[in-house]
């Protein structure tokens, strides 16, 4: 047995006969009734919710997993097909406003089992050390409570369990990866080149699909899919990477299950379990314990509902800090077009990036940085560059045509968290009669001028490279924070172990947690920060009890 597979047996748990689904371990999970009052509910089984749930059922916890979405199969419910994927995106309705509203939606979050990993892109880097300290080091931004240093074994350990493949990494702390990394595709043939020309440290990697079989998961086909959701199973997500182990140890993972209340004793102050939807029917878990992994728009969102007499502004809101602090990353996209063909589509879309400008640089006008990496937009997605720039019609079919020439480039730019940028409850409703979340967003200077920054490098890259034209369009990425880790309850919803100030058995373990967010693409620190979390209750942090 590797030594993986004694901590997590998730990608051995998966079928070796063509087939992508345990079905077997699917239908004899354990299943808890309402009445039960079971160890500990979680909200959401995505990145965060997944990684809790696995952890916490190795070590004999009665669990259960509820997830608004459904319980994904590979074979039966993804195609490879981007028209045909948008049911792996949460599409519930949103409100969106402030001076930058964000277009929420596909490229923000997933629904269902896996969440929005299912249909990720797959890149796993590090954070930095620095982006612990943004406060003390850069004067902006804010200090995590908990610094680098803690969550270096659970970055490791996660990395192991994805697996992930990559070069050496030589920037934040440099580390290796279990895996070597992938062969590139042309895309990532025009970033190496284009590096080398301007002298940028580019490097292949860190990405979250096995370079080899691993387990029973095989290897990669190289066919560009990984945002439709990975039929092959080669790339991570929490379905097969942390779900399979947390069922074999007795988690209960209910789909199709929305949490619309988390209720909390207005005697004790502590919660007592989570109001839930299900095949039309309300219904009552009742916990020793709970966990919201809802996002990190549905997590502000449903401890806003939550209010009662002892909360009348929302669960954990005392201190106006609920909602507040989301952050995006700024994600400017731009393509280049060669004469050769490029083809970007054959590869995963992950493929090489640089973090060499992901540092606060004293000779800028701005703190902090950004990150550039491969994106290789699909047919639908690449017409919505190309129309984004104001081509339509004749225009726009010459582009599509020309497909094949074309290279691109994403950057993700660190912008700060701003306490307005912030969830609130719209008067509109959903389909369950409650408030849908009003999402604010408003960029600073410092923002603006990052992505400028950002928009100058990538295009000098693919200059550099031979592109003879280039085209830049504003995008976002990557939403974190909403109920962010602090050092106190007037700065924040969470301690350093993701427990709330204010309720003393809800934990909150998604990247809505997180005070800042680098320029690094956020899934594989939510899950070492939920890994953390759940060594920290294993233990009894609080000394032994919850
Ligand atoms: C297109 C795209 C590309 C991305 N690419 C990358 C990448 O390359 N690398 C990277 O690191 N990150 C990437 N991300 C981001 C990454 O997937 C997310 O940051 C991460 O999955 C967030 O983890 P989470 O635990 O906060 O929430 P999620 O993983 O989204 O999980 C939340 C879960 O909660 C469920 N839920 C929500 N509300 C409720 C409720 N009330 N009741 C029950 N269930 C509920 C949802 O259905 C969902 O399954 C990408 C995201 C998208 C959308
Ligand atoms: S490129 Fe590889 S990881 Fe991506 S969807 Fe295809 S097989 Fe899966």
């Amino acid at each position: 047995m590797t030594r993986v597979q004694e901590r997590n047996a998730s990608a051995w748990l998966i079928p070796n006969d063509g087939t992508r689904t345990n079905h077997g371990l699917r239908r004899d999970m354990r299943r808890f009734t309402d009445e039960d009052e079971i160890d500990l509910v979680i909200v959401g089984c995505g990145a965060g919710g997944s990684v809790l749930a696995q952890r916490l059922a190795r070590a004999g916890w009665r669990v259960a997993a509820l997830d608004a979405g459904p319980f994904w199969d590979p074979d039966t419910d993804w195609v490879s097909d981007e028209a045909g994927s948008h049911h792996l995106y949460w599409t519930e309705p949103r409100v969106i406003t402030g001076a930058d509203p964000v277009p929420l939606g596909s490229n923000n979050s997933g629904r269902g089992v896996g969440g929005s990993m299912v249909h990720y892109a797959g890149y796993v880097p590090r954070f930095h050390p620095s982006d612990f300290r943004t406060w003390t080091q850069d004067g902006v931004g804010a200090d995590w409570p908990i610094r680098y240093g803690d969550l270096r074994p659970y970055y490791r350990a996660i990395e192991e369990e994805l697996p992930v493949a990559g070069e050496r990494w030589p920037w934040g702390e440099p580390h290796g990866y279990p895996h070597r990394p992938h062969p590139v595709g042309g895309n990532g043939e025009v970033f190496l080149r284009g590096a080398r020309k301007l002298g940028i440290t580019a490097k292949v990697g860190p990405v979250a699909i096995p370079n080899g079989r691993f387990g029973n998961r095989p290897h990669c086909i190289y066919r560009g899919f990984c945002l439709q959701g990975c039929k092959v199973n080669a790339k991570a997500s929490p379905l097969i990477t942390h779900i399979p182990d947390a069922l074999a140890h007795g988690a209960e993972v209910r789909a199709e299950a929305m949490v619309t209340r988390v209720a909390v004793d207005e005697r004790t102050g502590r919660a007592t379990g989570v109001y839930y939807v299900r095949a039309g029917r309300e219904r009552f878990q009742r916990a020793r314990m709970v966990a919201v992994a809802g996002y990190s728009i549905e997590t502000p969102r449903l401890l806003l509902n939550s209010a009662s007499r002892r909360f009348p502004d929302g669960l954990c809101n005392d201190f106006d800090q609920v909602g507040r602090y989301l952050m995006v990353q700024g994600a400017p996209q731009t393509a280049g077009r060669f004469d050769d063909e490029v083809r970007m589509y054959k590869a995963p879309p992950p493929e090489v990036s640089s973090e060499q400008f992901y540092e606060t640089d004293p000779a800028k006008p701005y703190r902090r940085g950004f990150a550039i990496q491969n994106v290789s937009p699909l047919p639908i997605t690449w017409a919505e560059h190309v129309a984004a720039q104001g081509h339509w019609g004749r225009a726009l079919r010459d582009y599509m045509s020309d497909y094949v020439h074309w290279c691109t480039l994403g950057a993700l730019c660190e912008f700060l968290p701003q306490p307005g940028n912030r969830v609130t409850l719209d008067t509109e409703k959903d389909r369950y009669g409650l408030p849908v979340a009003r999402f604010s967003y408003s960029q600073c200077d410092n923002d603006t001028q990052l992505l400028h920054a950002a928009q100058r490098v990538m295009e000098d890259l693919l200059h550099a490279a031979g592109a003879d034209e280039v085209i830049t369009i504003q995008r976002f990425a990557h939403l974190v924070g909403g109920a962010r880790m602090a050092a106190d309850e007037q700065h924040g919803v969470v301690d350093g172990t993701c427990r709330s100030f204010a309720v003393p058995n809800l934990y909150i373990t998604d990247g809505s947690v997180l005070p800042t967010q680098g320029s690094a693409n956020p899934a594989l620190t939510i899950m070492a920060v939920a890994a953390r979390a759940a060594d920290l209750l294993m233990a009894g942090a609080h000394g032994g009890r919850v």
